[in-house]
């Protein structure tokens, strides 16, 4: 399974790169059997004018509960590693989203994820929008969600 590297919307204005090292960790988690559960965490990276470069994933840690088709992170750990980062950066590595995974092939969001995005993106205090991301079977669903108005979704860049 490869997934692609190089996302884009607004015909290109708006780009996202995500590092190999996360595709690898998203690989470690597709729900490909009919038991496996449902994973998540959070992203983190660069923020470059209005492009996005993905370096980072937290992973699933065993304070958080797993289902079959839910997922509910214990915040604190999640959040304590983005801190964290973000102070060795020297603000640099930011928080950019979410990433939890679906056992769908072509994933899509659930009604309970956009709302999720949204009360997000309405709890950040520098009012950018969150990155939903969706790890399925054969791909990714990615999405910035802004605390009003609609979602933007992104293409992956195949060359
Ligand atoms: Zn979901």
């Amino acid at each position: 399974m490869q997934f692609v590297e190089e996302w884009s919307a607004n015909q290109g204005r708006n780009l996202i790169y995500i590092h190999p090292a996360v595709l690898e960790v998203f690989r470690q988690y597709i729900q490909a059997g009919p038991s496996d559960l449902e994973a998540g965490g959070l992203l983190l990276g660069y923020v470059r004018g209005s492009h996005l470069e993905i370096v980072e994933a937290t992973v699933p840690t065993r304070f958080d509960r797993r289902f079959r088709t839910f997922f509910e992170r214990m915040c604190d750990l999640h959040e304590r590693i983005a801190k964290k980062r973000w102070v060795d950066s020297s603000g640099l590595v930011r928080y950019i989203g979410e990433w939890h995974t679906h056992p769908q092939d072509y994933p899509s969001p659930s009604g309970t994820d956009l709302i999720e995005w949204r009360k997000l993106a309405l709890k950040r205090k520098d009012e950018r929008p969150v990155l939903g991301l969706i790890v399925g079977r054969k791909t990714l669903y990615l999405e910035c969600m802004p605390c009003v108005g609609e979602g933007m979704k992104f293409h992956s860049i195949v060359d």
